[in-house]
């Protein structure tokens, strides 16, 4: 039976459940992330969470959803004649431990590195000095960065960050970021290449989106093999998207429907945090756009984007 608009039911943020007394009929793709299902029949690590919530009575009612190894879950229960709806997200409490355990790393690193200047006399030695120095530049560069890229995210996904619409040239918005990244990309002998055309416009915020297009192939750069390749070309199957497409590392099937998920990092031994690509999905979300990703392991990844157009009148910019 359907009940909803699969791709409107699917592009929800929030984890949707319809229950038909206690049988799931419905869940959407954010609910089966969430709760650890992959199919409508089996509940999952959270079926015993999931029915008690299912016996009550009560219209509104909120419970923390607890699971075997999963993180705990805010659900709220809606009733009507016919179905219980559960409304399901990450409790704020996950959100707060997740965020402080990202932080503690780089922190206690930056305690040792102290405590081993200050405290054991490393500063004494100029050698040693240099280099643990050298060392506590990298971890607070790390720490600022996660900082600052929580708080965006945060802001971004609060709705408190107002768009500003404008007409957007493609072309030369991607080779700024090409200029920008060339010496990233040289280091790897990374060729960078621009297959977009000069008439791709699309509407969009130029700062944010312009973060979007960088940080998309700063990751292609960075997950790439040596004298791999980047490229950005308009998609064949539709006109209105494009593509960016890498010959590195790839993403295992089974890892990329956590791809945007934040702090979810697959190739740890390149330093990152994880905070990228759930800022690039919250911007296309907030310009109402699509992202898709292909990849396979070993050969490369693409990216796919797409922007929906809007009526605006403005002179074009890059
Ligand atoms: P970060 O790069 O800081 O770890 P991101 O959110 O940008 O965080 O990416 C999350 C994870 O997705 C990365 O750790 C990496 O495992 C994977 N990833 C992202 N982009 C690519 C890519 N182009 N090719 C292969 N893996 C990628």
């Amino acid at each position: 039976m359907t009940l909803f608009d699969k791709k409107f039911f699917n592009s929800l943020k929030t984890g949707i459940a319809v229950f038909e007394i206690e049988e799931l009929i419905e869940i959407n793709d954010a609910a089966k992330i969430l709760l650890k299902i992959e199919n409508k029949s089996n509940l999952g690590p959270y079926s015993n969470s999931l029915l008690e919530l299912l016996k009550f009575d009560e219209d509104n009612y909120s419970k923390q959803l607890t699971g075997v190894l999963g993180k705990p879950l805010t659900a709220i229960l809606h009733i009507n004649e016919k179905f219980k709806i559960i409304e399901i997200s990450e409790s704020f409490e996950t959100k707060l431990g997740e965020a402080s355990h990202e932080l503690r790393r780089p922190l206690t690193n930056v305690k040792t590195l102290v405590d081993t200047l200050h405290l054991w006399g490393a500063g004494e030695d100029p050698d040693a000095r240099k280099k643990f120095l050298g060392q506590l530049h990298t971890e607070v560069n790390r720490l600022t960065k996660l900082v600052e890229e929580l708080l965006d995210l945060s802001r971004i996904q609060a709705g408190s960050i107002p768009l500003t619409f404008q007409q957007v040239a493609l072309r030369p918005l991607v080779q700024e970021s090409f200029n920008l990244l060339k010496e990233q990309a040289a280091k790897n002998q990374i060729q960078l290449v621009n297959e977009i055309p000069d008439n791709f416009i699309l509407v969009a915020d130029l700062d944010k989106f312009s973060h979007v297009v960088e940080n998309l192939i700063e990751n292609a750069i960075r997950y790439n093999r040596s004298a791999g390749k980047v490229t950005l070309r308009r998609s064949k199957e539709d006109k209105n998207s494009f593509e960016i497409e890498d010959t590195g590392l790839g993403i295992a099937a089974d890892n990329i429907p956590y791809i945007f998920e934040r702090f979810k990092r697959f190739n740890k031994e390149i330093p990152g945090t994880g905070l990228g690509l759930a800022i690039v999905k919250a911007i296309i979300d907030l310009h109402g756009g699509k992202i898709s990703v292909s990849s396979e392991v070993g050969k490369g990844t693409r990216f796919s984007i797409f922007i929906p157009s809007r009526k605006i009148v403005l002179p074009v910019t890059s």
